[in-house]
């Protein structure tokens, strides 16, 4: 079992993602201050703009040592207009900590989270966080993770007291008591007989859910024989990492109870990278890892990357194979909280940050020269909410172009650009909340003025073209320019390029430029000059000429031909359209509802839990603009919601 732990931290906002890891942290004896959320100086919000909100978005790795394990933390953010940036981490993580709120249990946003979760594959454990909170319900929070999220919890700690009266628990697998004072100490003993019965069922109840699972366990229950905390915990283990089990502690990360035993749960129950190789990159002896987060600093790019196989050393070329240029690994450092630590090697499972790359950005694959290995890349969404932004002095202008590019190269999910003959500059992202995040970002650096956010639209066809032709042909004294090409555009998924001509008549170079010019042309389509999507060009026909072809002379064609194409194939409007998770207090469902229907939403889903109506729901995009006061207005702030990009829909008379 290796000694590596990659994780992530999720919850739903405001479950106490940031207390626990600055509990963590601080139990791991790296951080020498403590920082509160409430005094917005927590170690992993390293941000200022974070600090301010109290909230984490960008994800950065810190590494702590525990027990004899290296534990890489990597941030996962908790809002879900990053969805993104949670995808982005889960990639890189083997396991991960979902904290609940003891009072809310599973929220709209941790739903979405623990989705994402099983899609990659990663394996839980579960902290019942603020179980000292006025309301705190460990069971009803254990009920919500079967009833909501489909887990299968194994409580492997029972709450000892709830809300004020909350003091530790009995570790249901070692049969001990653990009891925490005032000061934050803690004391283990044997389970009092007052507690036997009650550790004794839970202990039943552990053993029978991991019985299910595990046919030594179950012969030995069967035979009334005794399971060894060394065999029950190997055998939660075991199916943790295949994600058939989710262990679920409780505690109060506020008051610093139970911090140390999740972090035994980590080392205890989830993956190291050996128990996930294989799944995630073709294995080998050389040098293979993802870069995952681009940091820019003063001094230059800051890279984390996860090493996948192989090992890097400081001061070696690598090659960056998902782009093709060499990048110079100058320096190697794993970060933890309080300082850097340079390293001589960095080896396969490693999370660590390398300076020196220029040019390397999120999702791409570093190697050794020759090597062709690129991992499977991060994919993101694309952005649909923009705004016009602009610096309030011509001073800025330079300044600002620096700033977003910046911001680009950091977080893949905004974008940036400049309209050459408008001269407006555009920024577009995930969401209202994550460009006004951005924008905060950017005025601490320049002075700028920005529009309302708008939908990012997207065009597309809906029929099929049928054949069209361009004859380039221009003869201008010497050398003239020649071009024929003949091509069809329809609808299709993506951007699809397919060449059909036959016997050589057009010569392969300027076959890849006629693909260019039509992947080019598809970044403004023919309606409101948004990208296009959704569309396959087939190369029909083209003709060459020995002195007058050029690369140049087929683009110009097949911008044209593509051009009238488009125009034949019914053009039409895409929208973005959202998914939209709630969870509202009955009460107030029916104006909720309403609310929804007039903006064109569509309820997919609606299902009553303890007085909450949890409700699944598609909107369009351009209608959500305000929902977060709005629906704090219509259920006075009692809501819970989260809204992601789900597809594009054809818009109405387009
Ligand atoms: P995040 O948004 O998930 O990162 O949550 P934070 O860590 O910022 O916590 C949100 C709020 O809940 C803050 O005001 C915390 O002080 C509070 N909080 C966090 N953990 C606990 C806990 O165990 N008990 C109580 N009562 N409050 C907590």
């Amino acid at each position: 079992m290796g000694t590596i732990r990659n994780i992530g931290i999720a919850a739903h906002i405001d479950a106490g993602k940031t207390t626990t890891t600055e509990g963590i942290l601080r139990r791991a004896g790296r951080t020498h201050r403590e920082g509160r959320v409430d005094d917005g100086n927590a170690v992993t919000d390293s941000d200022a703009v974070e600090r301010q909100r109290g909230i984490t978005i960008y994800s950065a790795a810190v590494t702590l040592e525990w027990r004899g394990h290296t534990v890489n933390l990597i941030d996962t953010p908790g809002h879900v207009d990053f969805t993104a940036e949670v995808e982005r981490s889960l990639r890189v993580l083997d396991g991960a900590v979902a904290v609940f709120d003891a009072k809310e249990g599973v929220e709209a946003q941790s739903e979405t989270v623990w989705r994402q979760a099983d899609r990659h594959g990663v394996p839980r454990v579960c902290f019942v966080n603020k179980m000292d909170k006025l309301g705190a319900d460990f069971d009803a929070a254990v009920e919500s993770m079967r009833a909501r999220v489909s887990a299968n919890p194994a409580v492997v700690h029972i709450p000892i007291g709830s809300e004020a009266s909350f003091s530790g628990f009995v570790d249901v697998v070692r049969r001990r008591l653990v009891e925490y004072a005032p000061d934050g100490s803690f004391s283990e003993s044997e389970v009092p007989p007052a507690l036997a019965g009650l550790a004794a069922a839970a202990r039943s109840a552990l053993i029978e859910t991991v019985a299910e699972g595990d046919d030594g366990i179950m012969e030995r229950y069967l035979d009334g024989g005794d399971i060894t905390a060394e065999s029950l915990t190997a055998a939660i283990r075991r199916q943790t990492v295949s994600g058939l089990l989710h262990p679920v502690l409780c505690g109060s990360a506020l008051r610093r109870i139970g911090i140390q035993h999740l972090l035994d749960a980590v080392c205890d129950f989830l993956p190291s990278p050996e128990d996930t190789a294989g799944d995630r990159c073709p294995t080998g002896d050389e040098f293979v890892a993802l870069a995952f987060k681009v940091v820019p600093e003063r001094t230059g790019d800051l890279t984390y990357i996860r090493v996948y196989s192989g090992s890097l050393k400081p001061g070696t070329r690598v090659f960056n194979t998902t782009r093709g240029f060499k990048e110079n690994a100058t320096r190697v450092f794993r970060m933890h909280a309080d300082k850097r630590e340079a390293v001589q090697e960095a080896t396969a499972g490693d999370i660590v940050a390398v300076v020196g790359l220029k040019k390397t950005v999120t999702g791409d694959t570093l190697a050794p020269k020759g090597s062709r290995i690129v991992l499977e890349s991060i994919s993101f969404p694309d952005p649909v909410v923009s705004m016009s932004i602009e610096p309030r002095t011509a001073a800025g202008r330079d300044r600002l172009a620096e700033a977003l590019a910046d911001m680009c190269r950091q977080d893949p999910t905004f974008r940036f650009t400049h309209s050459p003959e408008t001269g407006e500059m555009l920024i577009a992202g995930m969401g209202e909340l994550h460009l006004e995040i951005a924008v905060g970002r950017l005025r601490e650096r320049v002075d700028c003025a920005v529009g309302r956010p708008k939908v990012a639209y997207r065009e597309t066809v809906s029929a099929d073209s049928g054949p069209v032709e361009h004859r380039h042909i221009k003869q201008t004294g010497g050398h003239g320019q020649r071009a024929i090409v003949k091509l069809r555009v329809e609808p299709a998924e993506g951007f699809q390029f397919e060449d059909e001509i036959r016997g050589g008549a057009v010569r392969r170079q300027y076959i890849a430029a006629v693909e260019r010019a039509c992947r080019e042309s598809m970044q403004c389509g023919p309606l409101q000059g948004y990208p296009m999507m959704g569309a396959k060009v087939t190369l029909l026909d083209g003709e060459e000429h020995d002195v007058d072809s050029s690369d140049m002379a087929f683009e110009i064609a097949a911008r044209e031909a593509f051009r009238k194409a488009v125009a034949l194939a019914t053009p039409r409007m895409l929208e973005p359209v959202m998914r939209l998770t709630l969870a509202v207090p009955e009460e107030h469902f029916g104006r909720v509802s309403a609310d929804l229907s007039s903006r064109g939403g569509v309820i997919t889903e609606s299902e009553a839990a303890d007085g909450r109506r949890l409700v699944t729901a598609t909107v369009p995009l351009a209608r959500m603009f305000g929902y977060a006061n709005d629906i704090r207005g219509l259920t006075r702030g009692r809501a819970g919601w989260s809204m992601e990009p789900e597809r594009y829909d054809l818009m109405k008379d387009s």
